[in-house]
């Protein structure tokens, strides 16, 4: 379902934005591959077409040399066929390969370059004034014991991480007071499966395999674990045509995400902030085409509510295109103030993926006529449903539990060691209105 037409005819467009998005894609090669899928698929029509001209002589009566010569004819146009079909089967599995690697365009509004140049949208509160000597979401958790990062070591390896005491009932009153605010502005709540197929990690704009991959498969299986909740929910109405009167479908996931975080050497790895398993709640929107840049400010909306109703300072930026990653036409990003770090660390990430993602996973709805766009077919015009369209897609974190908890401790800790719970999550953990040493 990609657009090969289209990137043919807007090659310089496509390239133009390849380049902007220092995307290793090679377009070259893509139409290469792709003119020769046309040219083979015309051929093996045109075969298929000879063959049954054969196959209809022969139901009529024939000399038996006429017809031991059609036989023979058959015979070769079905070896024809089945050798051009095989070279047809590797040219498509070599096509998807490369194509895959080519990035959604950009909104015309992205700034061009690398995360340096994307531009500040949004600048909520103040970093908070302390007069004591401050610690890390680490030190805090050794004193208070939250964390136990010395078993998981042994029991699963680096970068993993028991939680322990007020600091599992944060995560849970994270999650559940995220579910309950999103699903009060009508997104619907799921708990998605964790471990999907290769190919559904593939049709949402992720390698699943090769060297740099974040995804883990599972050995002598087809299916991985999912690296995020946007996955399953874009995964959850696959190769079907949704009610326009369903649109837009919005939903709030809560699951486990596994990263191998290869290639991460040298960023913030401290403590929870950059972990193999980790608990999020994700927002994904289905709507119209036409709607989706209005979603995709909803849904940065959401995120900036949720992080001031927690006391959180932050700043929301227009991603450049280096920074997109490739099912991205926009990405909006929330960083927040991390003390331990002494810097702003992403928290939150949402983006309009338009039909990226829709057209891999063959999402579409008919537009009722009143919502179709202008069209000149005869068909339409005489009163016949519109053809269907792509929908387009949104994905946005509500809340990545570890980069939420380490906000929470280091920007709430006091002098006397203890950290203040923000009011909303009170309810959620038993009342409990602080963290003191045991
Ligand atoms: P992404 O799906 O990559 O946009 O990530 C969504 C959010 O999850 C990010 O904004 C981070 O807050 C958080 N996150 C991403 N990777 C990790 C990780 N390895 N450990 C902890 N949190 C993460």
């Amino acid at each position: 379902a990609i657009d090969f037409k289209w990137m043919l005819d807007n090659k310089e467009i496509v390239s133009a934005n390849i380049r902007n998005r220092n995307s290793t894609a090679n377009l070259e090669l893509v139409i290469e591959l792709y003119e020769s899928f046309c040219s083979i698929q015309k051929e093996v029509e045109r075969l298929r077409g000879e063959r049954n001209t054969v196959s209809n002589k022969m139901k009529e009566r024939l000399e038996p040399s006429v017809r031991q010569a059609l036989v023979e004819e058959g015979k070769k146009l079905k070896e024809a066929l089945s050798a051009l079909e095989d070279d047809l089967v590797v040219l498509i599995n070599k096509l998807q390969v490369e194509a895959q690697c080519i990035p959604n365009i950009s909104h015309s509004d992205v700034p061009i370059g690398g995360e340096e140049n994307s531009v500040v949208r949004n600048l909520v509160g103040k970093p908070p004034e302390f007069k004591f000597t401050t610690k890390d979401h680490v030190q805090l958790g050794k004193e208070l014991d939250l964390f136990d990062f010395d078993s998981a070591a042994e029991v699963s390896g680096a970068k993993f991480c028991y939680l322990k005491n007020e600091a599992v009932l944060l995560e849970m009153a994270l999650i559940n007071w995220t579910i309950s605010e999103v699903s009060k502005r009508g997104f619907t709540p799921l708990i998605t499966p964790e471990i999907v197929r290769s190919s559904v990690v593939e049709k949402c704009g992720f390698q699943p395999r090769g060297e740099n991959t974040q995804v883990y498969s599972i050995e002598g299986s087809d299916q991985c674990l999912i690296g995020t909740a946007e996955i399953p929910v874009g995964g959850i109405h696959m190769d079907s045509i949704l009610p326009d009167s369903s649109l837009p479908l919005k939903y709030v996931a809560y699951s486990h995400c596994f990263r191998t975080e290869a290639g991460a050497a040298g960023s913030a790895t401290r403590g929870l902030y950059r972990v193999h398993q980790f608990s999020k709640v994700e927002m994904f929107v289905f709507c119209r085409p036409e709607e989706s840049d209005l979603y995709h400010e909803e849904l940065v909306g959401i995120e900036e509510e949720l992080f001031t109703s927690l006391g959180l300072h932050f700043k929301t930026l227009d991603m450049a295109t280096g920074d997109l990653g490739a099912p991205a036409y926009r990405k909006f990003d929330v960083e927040a103030w991390m003390p331990g770090l002494g810097r702003y660390g992403e928290v939150s990430s949402a983006s309009n993926c338009t039909d990226y993602q829709s057209r891999r996973l063959g999402i579409r709805y008919r537009p009722t006529p009143s919502n179709s766009p202008p069209t000149s077919s005869k068909k339409a015009k005489g009163g016949a449903s519109p053809p269907t369209q792509f929908v387009h897609t949104l994905n946005a974190t509500a809340c990545a539990v570890p980069r939420m908890i380490i906000c929470l401790l280091e920007n709430f800790q006091q002098e006397d060691g203890s950290v203040i719970i923000p009011e909303p999550l009170r309810p959620f953990m038993g009342s409990l209105g602080a963290i003191s040493p045991k």
